[in-house]
């Protein structure tokens, strides 16, 4: 779509009246020049004058379409040397990509306007203690939960780690000769948040506890790591969420999963950090390309003792009736996701739902460790 050869130099237009007629200033034509976004047909030798032709008015608007849209110089350039179909195929990505952002950041966002506004939300409500020094007893949702954590049918061993308890549920999934000790370490090393203050749980407190605990949980697996055989490499997923009384705080690395059951749709809340996921993400494969890809277990993000370890970090706010499933890749690489949705649908409670989604797993030859936690919310009776 760049400029193309030949043309009658009378075709050329000033800088002025390709920009009137671009709606791009000057100013923004002489950037776009020195960035190779959009470079003139012809620079006057003499003077210095950039001069356009009107072929290029097309890619100037879809320049100026693209600034629009906010998406980055760089990648601006990228799609204007694509031909029309690969660059609809780029900016169709990039907008995916972008809306995902943005609905990871709107549930934070709306926390913390309500936080600032001092709204009485429930965690407020949690706050503390009465003037009277006893607990405050005005908490309106409780949560009740089941983890169950299997060998499958093939595997020897189970490296998997499935936790739930009154604030804290977690599924890691270990890999390499220590993954069974690294997973359990890690999920020992976030149990400290179940002795979490719910009165200190204010949101920059909360996220820096993630955060923490998080690096906590590395550097457990450190040394696990290191007081293994050494030449082995190990390491875990670990997709943790965190109950404050209101909201459900995740921490995710790596490839087991968090779902939402809410109003019988079923919606994944994490992100795989696997290779063939940010191939997806990038618009180079479908999602359904991924599912049978050979390499879709090639994990780009873990908890490997490594120094950087970035955690994935999100706020749910909970409301009743919501179901919430964490799994490792035993059953979300095997058993369909409608087929979940309707275990998870039709299950009574958490302890029949993780029964029946094991079960599920084992029906499709359980090839790997499977494990689930799943977490009912619900109202409790105000006292
Ligand atoms: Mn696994």
């Amino acid at each position: 779509m760049g400029p193309e050869p030949g043309g009658e130099l009378g075709e050329l237009l000033s800088i002025g009246a390709f920009a009137r007629a671009s709606r791009l200033s000057p100013k923004a034509l002489r950037l776009y020049d020195e960035l190779g976004l959009l470079p003139p047909a012809q620079v006057d030798p003499a003077n210095g004058y950039r001069r356009y032709r009107l072929a290029q008015l097309e890619q100037a608007r879809l320049v100026a379409w693209l600034r629009q849209l906010g998406m980055p110089l760089a990648r601006i350039r990228d799609v204007c040397g694509l031909a029309p179909g690969p660059a609809a195929e780029a900016v169709a990505a990039y907008w995916a990509r972008t809306e995902a952002d943005t609905a990871a950041r709107r549930e934070l966002a709306a926390f913390l306007v309500n936080h600032l506004r001092g709204k009485e939300t429930g965690m407020d409500a949690n706050r503390g203690r009465t003037p009277a020094g006893e607990p405050r007893t005005r908490r309106r949702l409780e949560i009740r939960y089941a983890a169950l954590s299997d060998t499958g049918l093939v595997r020897e061993s189970n490296q998997d780690t499935a936790y739930a308890g009154e604030r804290l549920l977690a599924v890691a999934d270990g890999f390499g000769g220590a993954g069974a000790s690294a997973g359990a370490a890690a999920v020992e090393a976030l149990r400290g948040l179940e002795s979490f203050d719910g009165g200190a749980l204010r949101p920059g407190d909360l996220l820096n506890a993630l955060a923490d605990a998080a690096r906590e949980a590395n550097r457990s697996v450190r040394q696990v790591v290191a007081a293994g055989t050494g030449k082995d490499p190990a390491g875990t997923t670990l997709t943790a969420l965190l109950w404050t009384g209101s909201h459900l705080a995740l921490v995710h690395v790596g490839d087991s999963r968090a779902y939402l059951l809410r109003d019988g749709a079923l919606f994944q809340i994490t992100h795989d950090h696997t290779h063939v996921w940010s191939l997806v993400e990038e618009g180079r494969l479908t999602p359904e390309e991924a599912e049978s890809h050979p390499q879709r277990a090639l994990l780009v993000r873990a908890l490997d003792g490594g120094t950087d370890c970035e955690p994935e970090v999100g706020l749910h706010e909970a409301r009743p009736g919501d179901r919430y499933l964490l799994c490792s890749d035993g059953l979300s690489a095997v058993v369909p996701s409608d087929a979940v949705q309707d275990a998870l649908a039709g299950a009574p409670d958490p302890g029949q739902a993780v029964r029946d989604l094991v079960a599920l797993a084992h029906r499709a030859g359980a090839p790997d460790n499977v494990s689930c936690v799943v977490a009912d919310v619900s109202l409790r009776p105000v006292p």
